[in-house]
């Protein structure tokens, strides 16, 4: 199966500091994308997905820490 890839090219830029970066939305693994599930009791319920909390989707958040090289 085809996979679409996101990169960061990491480059320091005047001084060092904390970076963030946001992906694109993806589909939440966990519910399949529809953000929740049956209850699994006898009425026909839906609790939402934890993992995604109901929005079918889930980002990631990266953070880049710049150090000095002190190997
Ligand atoms: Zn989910």
């Amino acid at each position: 199966m085809s996979k679409k890839r996101e990169m960061i090219i990491l480059e320091p830029d005047g001084r060092i500091h904390k970076e963030g970066f946001c992906s694109r939305p993806m589909t939440c693994p966990y519910c399949g994308g529809k953000g929740w599930f049956y209850s699994g009791r006898q009425e026909p319920e839906t609790i939402p997905c934890p993992d995604c909390e109901g929005t079918g989707e889930v980002i990631a958040l990266v953070t880049i820490d710049w150090k000095p090289n002190k190997q």
